[in-house]
């Protein structure tokens, strides 16, 4: 067959955010789930949802392709699904559930990109692929024996299937004086690297609050949007401004449920019953901090509404 490019335009009419599993392969220092970075109220909050499994929306459970496809084309609406993990490569009929579901919605996959592509490339046509996100984490990687070469080869090969590929590279201390390298080699085989703000703490320090002017005159740049530069650097507050989360963006947690946004847990329905009640209008913002930096650059919420 055939196959075409991905998408430039993203023709969607709802976003589904969809948190896969939350297995991986790498375990990055600065993982938001590693328990090094996460905060005390997080940690009791993760004790708690790990003594009651059922309630627990990051316990993976797993649906099938043929499952899957019905809860999405349940309407008319063509849905951007944005696949993350943990590591999505690792969901039992990973590349089946692409296929099926991209046959008629815009698909984006977050991943680390350390598991063999080959069997993605010849299943799939780009066409309805938006793109790859595709995390580098260098210093994980090489811990496993990998190379920023061995995932420039393989992003080079997606790119040449017709696959968009946006990589990113986080700032963790340690790493940040090895970006420029890893960025003008990628850029010399057509791959441009965005930078990522490392946020948490390496040895008793803050971060992004001490990175130093040298540092961050290095990567801010090289932060893609401005939405993304401010998030990077400050705490975004939208309560009580109205955003179309949950009418026209929802999140799906590893269990199936689903929920207005990443950070309002506010219960809309299961993927596995099919059950989905969204909003009929735009509500306003209910907690303190919005980091859905996809919400704000999608318009749901007005980001010079920002507080
Ligand atoms: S690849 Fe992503 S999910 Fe896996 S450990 Fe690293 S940061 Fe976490
Ligand atoms: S502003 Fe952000 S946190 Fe608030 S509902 Fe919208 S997406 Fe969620």
């Amino acid at each position: 067959m055939e196959k075409g490019k991905s998408s430039q335009k993203k023709n969607y009419d709802k976003i589904a955010m969809w948190l896969i599993n939350m297995e991986c392969n790498f375990n990055c220092p600065y993982c938001f789930y590693n328990d090094k970075q996460r905060s005390l109220k997080t940690k009791v909050g993760d004790w708690v949802r790990n003594k009651i499994s059922v309630i627990n929306p990051y316990k993976t459970k797993v649906i099938s392709p043929e499952q899957a496809r019905p809860f999405f084309d349940a309407t008319a609406d063509r849905w951007w699904i944005i696949i993350s993990g943990g590591e999505p490569f690792l969901y039992p009929n990973f590349i089946q559930l692409v296929k099926e579901l991209s046959k008629r919605h815009l698909i984006t996959i977050g991943t680390n990109l350390s598991l063999p592509v080959d069997e993605f490339i010849q299943e799939i046509s780009p066409e309805n692929i938006h793109s790859f996100y595709a995390s580098l984490h260098l210093g994980e990687r090489e811990r496993q024996g990998s190379s920023a070469e061995e995932f420039l080869a393989k992003a080079v090969r997606l790119k040449k299937a017709g696959f968009k590929v946006e990589v990113n590279y986080v700032m963790y201390p340690p790493l940040i004086k090895r970006f420029k390298e890893t960025y003008e080699k990628f850029k010399e085989q057509g791959i441009e690297v965005e930078a990522k703000v490392f946020r948490g703490e390496y040895q008793g320090k803050e971060y992004p609050q001490n990175y130093t002017d040298e540092e961050r005159k290095m990567f801010y740049d090289l932060i893609p949007s401005e939405v993304d530069r401010a998030a990077s650097f400050h705490n975004l507050s939208f309560k009580g401004v109205p955003c179309s989360a949950g009418m026209n963006l929802i999140r799906i947690n590893p269990n199936g449920s689903i929920t207005r946004c990443p950070h309002d847990h506010e219960k809309l329905g299961n993927i596995f019953t099919s059950k989905l009640n969204l909003h009929q209008k735009p509500k306003k913002c209910q907690v303190p901090y919005c980091k859905c930096t996809l919400a704000i650059k999608e318009g749901c919420v007005d980001f010079n509404k920002r507080k």
